[in-house]
């Protein structure tokens, strides 16, 4: 299904638009970042919302203009004060009057003689600007505007200001905008009448008008109606892909599994502990995915240490009692490494072949693995997303489990890709994820949570400590050491360098040389995979007793006698950050302590920031303090994944509305799955107009 041809206006490159050269073709492709290879579409120039808003509107004399305050005035034009010969970076100053008053206009480095030609000495001119002193003396220095007294009509007088680059001025863009809104056509209306009559908001075009050419400063108000459809429509398309890839990918052509029952008693006989509640209930919601003729797509859900692996586990050994092969996938090859020590002795507990594969096996290891791998034999194959997307064939595979610690994005490159088509999905994440959010990244995904942590957990002692301490809390940490602890020492993030983060590393590494000698190590980010496993491998077989990092140990690493955690700079993490890092500890049976140490002067907020972490473990209101410091786009890690965010809504304004949106995209699909007639058309466009026409080409013909 192609492209309405009623939306090639917007398509068409902004070269064919007037006054739009190679050059600023270029710096708005820049600006706008188009996809590889693409250039900047008429579109792009519609979406980008202003983000305020200038109100001319004020016509006043010259008396009773006021500092920093934005005028339309009408003066008479009275004599012009060029710079002297030779002195260019003295300004050009044009005196005028009104009947209340004396304004000077001030023109910086004027080229030519175009100030005298548009303030022509003994007429009348409406210029318009922002007012400001000098030497006690009214002035505006470069009017926004400067018009003859009968083309008043074109001053506008409210005015969109858009975001901008070095390069484009607010102005370049407006008028670049409105030529594309002159184009625009009608467009089929594709939100359901119900919506359309609760909420009485204006047609796309209208708002879009409303938005890029207000006649009030209201009319494009983020909260007005105008902004409002703009962002349940930027919902609604967004809502309507993800269930078009749920429908079309996700859910058909999935297999009722049925369960022998001997390979999960066998596994559960063989944990060291009993699950709990939680883990039983998350465990039955995933057999009820996996016995149901739909494809499974559900979240897990739990705080850092609330035991999402043995769910996991649990899962594949379930599918493995069905005939299926099951793959994990972890952010990083420590935690690949991770999860395979943990997974198999449990796994060979239970006759269930387990293999890992590493970017670092040798040829031959690896052909053994993947030969296990494609005759069926391996039931769970452990890996890095990386390893998987470089292909492994596999006998059957029918769940993949996905570990995303908290760094999102992957299961929906996974959901689009050939494997996510033929599998059972399971995403793990230790970050609390409100619904609005649940809903915005995953869609109509089932979520299963783990509130309640495993039994006999200690409590962890935190304590915020400043970095003048050095000296005692490197003592103490020696006691410790001496009486059998592990500790690690975390080093942040430095200026998101990561090669400045090693050296500040590298440093403290040096120092703390000094006092345990051998008995500390260090890993990064920088070091390659198999040495930082054996650097890992040492502390965790307890021959090395601190280990110094930057944040690569964030991610999930399980070592049950580490019992201290050292965090530097502690200032400069997330709250989120922060948690994840103590969890590092306090799985063991150990009491355990979190010692936050921070760089004086401290700020009151970043003070508050540590006090929220030293007063509670629980990672839920945590996230949710960590949601109000920060926003939402930090929380979940996205900016860093790149994942795109919204253009016209704004989630603390319009969010409300996603649920709206989600609804009517349910219905309409449910009475229109390929998006048939006249109805269908409509949602097609509208699915062009957000980009994510993708989803279109998952349709079946038919
Ligand atoms: P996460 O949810 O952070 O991935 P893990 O699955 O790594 O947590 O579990 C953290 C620790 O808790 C592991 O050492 C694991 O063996 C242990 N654990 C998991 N479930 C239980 C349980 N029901 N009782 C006691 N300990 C458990
Ligand atoms: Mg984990």
């Amino acid at each position: 299904m192609s492209r309405p041809v009623s939306l090639d206006p917007l398509f068409r490159s902004l070269r064919s638009i007037k006054g739009v050269g190679p050059q600023l073709a270029a710096l708005l492709t820049r600006f706008f970042g188009a996809p590889d290879g693409q250039e900047a579409i008429a579109l792009d120039l519609l979406m980008h919302m202003p983000s305020g808003i200038v109100d001319r509107r004020k016509m006043v004399g010259i008396a009773e203009t006021w500092f920093g305050g934005v005028v339309t005035l009408k003066i008479h034009i009275d004599r012009h004060l060029p710079p002297p010969r030779g002195k260019p970076h003295i300004p050009h100053r044009v005196f005028a009057h009104d009947e209340t008053g004396e304004i000077q206009l001030v023109f910086f480095r004027a080229q030519g003689n175009w100030v005298e030609r548009a303030l022509p000495v003994g007429e009348e001119r409406y210029v318009s600007g922002k007012v400001d002193f000098f030497n006690g003396e009214k002035q505006i220095t470069h009017p926004d505007y400067i018009v003859e007294p009968d083309k008043f009509a074109s001053l506008p007088l409210v005015e969109p200001v858009y975001p901008l680059t070095q390069g484009l001025s607010s102005k370049a863009l407006t008028k670049l905008t409105r030529q594309v809104l002159e184009t625009l056509p009608a467009l089929p209306e594709w939100m359901p009448p119900p919506t359309l009559q609760k909420f009485s908001w204006p047609d796309f075009r209208a708002a879009m008008r409303a938005v890029h050419v207000p006649e009030t400063p209201e009319a494009a108000d983020v909260a007005g109606p105008a902004r409002m459809r703009l962002a349940y429509d930027e919902y609604f398309a967004g809502q309507l892909a993800l269930l078009l890839v749920r429908s079309e990918l996700i859910a058909p052509r999935g297999i009722s599994r049925t369960f022998t029952g001997q390979i999960t008693s066998a596994v559960e006989a063989a944990l060291p502990f009993s699950l709990t509640e939680g883990q039983r209930q998350a465990i039955a919601d995933v057999r009820a995915d996996l016995a149901a003729p739909e494809r499974m797509s559900r979240l897990l859900q739990g705080d850092v240490g609330s035991g999402k692996t043995v769910v996991a586990l649990m899962a594949m050994a379930a599918m493995a009692e069905s005939g299926g092969q099951s793959s994990l996938m972890a952010p990083t090859e420590l935690l690949a490494a991770q999860h395979f020590r943990t997974l198999k002795p449990l796994a060979d507990a239970a006759g269930l072949g387990i293999v890992l594969l590493t970017g670092k096996q040798g040829a031959a290891e690896r052909r053994a693995a993947l030969a296990g791998v494609a005759s069926g034999e391996t039931g769970i194959v452990v890996g890095t997303h990386a390893l998987f997307q470089s292909g492994v064939e596999f006998h059957n595979l029918g769940l993949t489990v996905v570990d995303e610690q908290h760094r999102f994005g992957v299961h929906q490159r996974l959901a689009l890709s050939e494997k996510g088509r033929h599998t059972d999905l399971l995403v793990m994440t230790a970050t609390p994820i409100p619904r609005t959010l649940v809903l915005t990244h995953f869609g109509d995904m089932a979520v299963s949570v783990l509130r309640e942590k495993p039994k006999g957990r200690q409590p962890i002692d935190t304590a915020v400590v400043s970095i003048r301490d050095y000296d005692r809390v490197v003592a103490r940490l020696k006691t410790r050491i001496d009486e059998g602890a592990q500790a690690f020492w975390v080093c942040p993030l430095v200026e998101e360098s990561e090669i400045l983060d090693v050296v500040a590393a590298e440093d403290r590494f040096a120092e703390l040389k000094k006092v345990f000698g051998d008995q500390v190590a260090m890993v990064h980010g920088r070091m390659s995979g198999p040495a930082k496993q054996a650097v890992m491998d040492a502390f965790i077989a307890n021959e090395t007793k601190v280990l110094v990092a930057t944040t690569v140990i964030e991610v999930g690493v399980d070592v049950p006698n580490a019992s201290i955690m050292i965090i530097e700079h502690a200032e400069r993490f997330g709250l989120a950050q922060l948690h994840q890092l103590r969890g590092r500890v306090g799985r063991g049976s150990n009491r355990s302590a979190c010692l936050l140490l921070y760089k004086d002067p401290l700020s009151e907020t970043a003070k508050a920031r540590l006090e929220v972490i030293k007063s509670t473990e629980d990672g839920f209101l945590i996230a949710e303090k960590d949601l109000e410091l920060r926003g939402q786009g930090d929380v979940l890690g996205t900016r860093q994944s790149g994942m795109p965010g919204y253009h016209l809504a704004v989630p603390d304004v319009h969010r409300h509305l996603l649920e709206f949106a989600h609804d009517d995209a349910k219905a309409a699909l449910a009475a229109n799955p390929g998006l048939v007639g006249d109805r269908g058309e409509a949602l097609r466009t509208l699915l062009y107009v957000f980009r994510k026409d993708t989803a279109i080409q998952l349709i079946r013909a038919g």
